[in-house]
């Protein structure tokens, strides 16, 4: 039985969903360009704002003035504001799960990020994660529960989970980092919190939150690039974030680009994870330098000191992670690829060879793409969780339906 947000958006048209869409992701801004944006009239634009006016969603009244701008904006006969969104006017939660922990966070309207709290997991069994993402949650929810906090009213809760994720059931799949197949996960989350809960691809939550609240935001197309302990590739193409029809996109890790001789987490041969991931290249360090007890850092380390055999394995990584990029950009054709590292501590070991493999096999213009490198941390991909159920939430989708 799906549950309804705890403050439903008074959005009834498509325009108004547009309207609270610009709003949200360009504001602040006059409700004349949003007409020109959109190709609404401008009498339309200010028929679908009212109502979120009124409800307290937005506002055309100046928002903490800055310091020595305070008295121009008073008095009469002073202009309009542009249109801001008022972002505490409700809370998400969103989560990020990993086999090593879980990195939960509480958001505004705007997925400005409030809380964060770090839970470590012994295990990563579903006996053991579901029930701690259960506990963070409800954490989560009593710090919003607490009126000092200042944080409007929970909406609903996002869960990002690494791997093939049916969202529209909220239904995990087979995550191998995890060991999961077949997981209902929305469905027992939702019984136990009692909240709307979205359960997403993480590689796609982060694509989601760069759409709405990133680069999306000035390019018209993009792909976003993850490259950590998996290879994860998310696609923002005609408008929308490309989500596959049958759920699965962008498995730029699983490309098989590698030599055929590695098996991957997947159970498959020569995908691209078996020498970019930040295990195999680990793995691959440990092994040519006769020392199994290197950590990352260490065969980081190790590689940034000169050593060979370390640099042998980045530089392999980035001749299939740059051969990779090519053959998505060729495909695709994005205006941007985002690379958006866990840390990115040795990035510039791999960066070189990257460019030059993506250089030699991207196909004529399309090779013109900017390769943009953006840290991430986990907290932006528990930010990723909320920021999709922050649009399933404008967009009245299922399970945030009005
Ligand atoms: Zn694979």
């Amino acid at each position: 039985m799906p549950l309804r947000p705890n403050r439903p958006l008074p959005l009834a048209t498509p325009a108004g969903v547009e309207v609270l869409t610009r709003i949200l992701t360009q504001g602040p801004i006059p409700r004349v360009q949003i007409a020109r944006r959109t190709g609404l009239s401008q009498a339309a634009v200010t028929k679908a704002v009212a109502p979120l006016i009124e409800a307290g969603f937005v506002t055309d009244e100046p928002v903490a003035p800055t310091e020595g701008s305070g008295e121009s904006q008073l008095g009469i006969g002073r202009p309009v504001s542009p249109l801001t969104v008022l972002a505490d006017s409700v809370s998400v939660i969103g989560v990020k799960v990993t086999p090593t922990g879980l990195i939960g966070v509480t958001t505004d309207l705007t997925a400005g990020i409030r809380t964060v709290r770090h839970s470590p997991l012994r295990d990563s069994s579903t006996e053991t994660v579901i029930p701690r993402i259960v506990e963070l949650a409800r954490e989560l929810m009593d710090f919003l529960d607490d009126q000092a906090n200042g944080a409007g009213p929970l909406i609903g809760i996002g869960v990002a989970v690494s791997g093939d994720v049916d969202a529209a059931h909220g239904v995990v799949r087979d995550s191998p980092f995890m060991g999961w197949r077949e997981v209902p996960l929305a469905a027992t989350l939702t019984e136990e919190l009692g909240a709307p809960v979205v359960v997403t691809n993480d590689v796609r939550a982060l694509t989601v939150a760069e759409h709405w609240f990133g680069v999306g935001v000035d390019a018209d197309s993009f792909a976003v690039v993850t490259i950590g302990s998996g290879v994860g590739c998310g696609l923002y193409l005609n408008g929308e974030v490309v989500s596959g029809a049958y759920g699965v996109s962008g498995e730029l890790g699983h490309l098989p680009l590698a030599p055929g001789e590695l098996i991957c987490t997947c159970g498959r041969r020569g995908c691209v994870e078996t020498v970019a991931s930040s295990d195999a290249i680990l793995a691959r360090t440990r092994e040519t330098t006769g020392r199994p007890e290197l950590d990352l850092a260490g065969a980081i380390e190790l590689a940034h000191a000169g050593d060979e055999h370390a640099r042998e394995a980045f530089d392999q990584a980035g001749e299939v992670i740059g051969s990779a990029l090519a053959a998505m950009v060729n495909l695709v054709g994005p205006e941007l690829v985002v690379i958006a590292g866990e840390g990115v501590a040795d990035y510039d070991l791999y960066e070189q060879r990257m460019r030059r493999a993506f250089s030699a096999h991207a196909f004529g213009a399309a090779g013109d793409c900017r390769l943009m490198l953006r840290s991430h941390t986990f907290d932006d991909w528990a930010r990723g969780a909320a920021a999709t159920v922050i649009r399933s939430y404008v967009r009245g989708e299922p399970p945030l339906q009005r």
